[in-house]
């Protein structure tokens, strides 16, 4: 290798990353559309893409939007083999969390289904995607061999599913050649690469944040199963640029949850607190 190449080598790598933090820096200054703290990450979508649902609320682009995903659907029905099903159950607290937002005003909401219907995993969280969604909260109700077993349960990504969330997003985005409206070249690989690890950092810091805000919010006016915010592998939650959240509101295999959830009292305290939170993370963010 010759000197001069070698020399080129030295000062190609503080180039790089001065141009990757100049990239970085652009992408976060030049959002002024809308809340600004997560990059977008525009992926090649092989699939077929369902519709896009409403937005409600305010009909301002620049007031943040809320995706609400009733967990399930159509043909199949979740959790519950009683009268009771978990299906019936996300609908109805996923469209009292969505009114309750609506009625307060400044939060734009969106509802990946609004009837019965089957919708795949992966649509869910490319809905909030495609949306340039602030937020998705997707409501479920859990089930357990044991009819003992109570309580609700929040769930971010883990660190696990994160990674393999970003290895797959990475395939994808290769094909693409795109991230956050910015063309790469071929050598570019590690700027994507740098882009796609800090947008995912902040969706989860974001994740995590609405979180214990809803568990916040739900401590003592509800019953918990666990004692702090869990984390898995769930499909649902692997946006690398939306802040997720999988919100377990009880047990649907236990009597008296399964009544509590089906009430208007069960759904009045899930709906207002879990509103609550989703306001206190916005308010933080604009500093109002
Ligand atoms: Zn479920």
């Amino acid at each position: 290798m010759s000197r001069s190449l070698q020399l080129a080598l030295i000062l190609a790598v503080p180039l790089l990353f001065l141009a990757a933090i100049l990239v970085v820096n652009r992408a976060f200054v030049t959002r002024g559309d809308d809340y600004g703290y997560v990059l977008r990450i525009e992926l090649a979508s092989a699939e077929r893409e369902v519709d896009l649902p409403q937005i409600e609320g305010p009909q301002d682009a620049s007031r943040p939007l809320v995706v609400i995903d009733a967990g399930h659907g159509g043909h199949d029905p979740g959790a519950g083999n009683g009268p009771v099903k978990e299906k019936s159950v996300t609908l109805a607290l996923s469209q009292a969390i969505r009114d309750q937002l609506l009625a307060q005003g400044g939060i734009r909401v969106a509802m990946t289904r609004d009837e019965d219907r089957y919708l795949m995993l992966a649509e869910r969280s490319s809905i909030a995607r495609r949306l340039g969604a602030d937020l998705f909260i997707s409501v479920h109700a859990d089930s357990a061999e044991s009819k003992e077993a109570r309580g609700a349960s929040v769930y971010v990504l883990s660190e696990k599913g994160s990674s393999e969330a970003a290895s797959r997003f990475a395939k994808r985005e290769n094909q693409a050649d795109t991230i956050n409206g910015i063309t790469f070249s071929e050598t570019s690989d590690v700027v994507g690469a740098i882009l796609l690890d800090l947008s995912q950092r902040e969706a989860q810091a974001g994740a995590r944040e609405l979180a214990a805000l809803i568990f916040r919010e739900i401590q003592g006016k509800m019953r918990l199963h666990e004692t702090r915010v869990q984390s898995a592998a769930f499909a649902v939650l692997k946006a690398p640029d939306v802040p997720s959240v999988l919100f377990e509101t009880g047990y649907i295999s236990n009597q008296d949850d399964a009544a509590w959830l089906n009430s208007a009292v069960g759904r009045r305290t899930i709906s207002r607190s879990t509103a609550q939170a989703i306001r206190v993370f916005f308010a933080r963010r604009s500093g109002v």
